[in-house]
């Protein structure tokens, strides 16, 4: 965890995965990154390798066929390293969440510190996550247990 000040202060690279989105999630997450947005000021930049990335941003359900790259791609990124499953999808399964093909959202298969909800989300709310795992690093959010009365 000594990179992490580093890393706060310098950028947050980050790698983009499509696990199975029918590419809305990806339009939004490609607009977030654009030059209207510009979130290379907050050095927030897209990059072609998971080696070169400090986060994963992860669309779409996770399908059976891609769980075993996603899980590869996951171990090909240095530590310390963030996941920030974007849109309904990613986070839950959403609407593809008892289909055959499908196991679940990302979590099913890595961890995940960051859940952008929505069907797509849009650009600020990606844009928000993303600050928010600046924020986090190198935290990770406690696992709180929730108490149904
Ligand atoms: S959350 Fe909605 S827009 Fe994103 S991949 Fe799923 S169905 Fe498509």
């Amino acid at each position: 965890m000594k990179k992490v000040p580093y890393l706060i202060k310098k950028s947050l690279w980050v790698y983009h995965v499509n696990t199975g989105a029918c590419n809305a999630c990806d339009i939004e997450v490609v607009d977030a990154l654009m030059p209207y947005h510009d979130v290379e000021r907050f050095g927030i930049k897209l990059v072609p390798s998971p080696r070169q990335a400090d986060a994963l941003l992860v669309t779409g359900p996770v399908t059976r066929q891609a769980a075993l790259r996603l899980r590869r791609v996951y171990e090909a990124v240095p530590e310390p390293k963030i996941v920030i499953a974007v849109g309904n999808c990613a986070c839950t399964g959403g609407i593809w969440y008892d289909s055959y093909s499908i196991l679940g959202g990302v979590d099913k298969v890595i961890p995940v510190d960051i859940y952008i909800p929505g069907c797509p989300p849009k650009p600020q709310a990606i844009i928000y996550g993303i600050a928010q795992a600046l924020k986090l690093i190198p935290y990770r959010r406690p696992t709180k247990e929730i108490h149904v009365e």
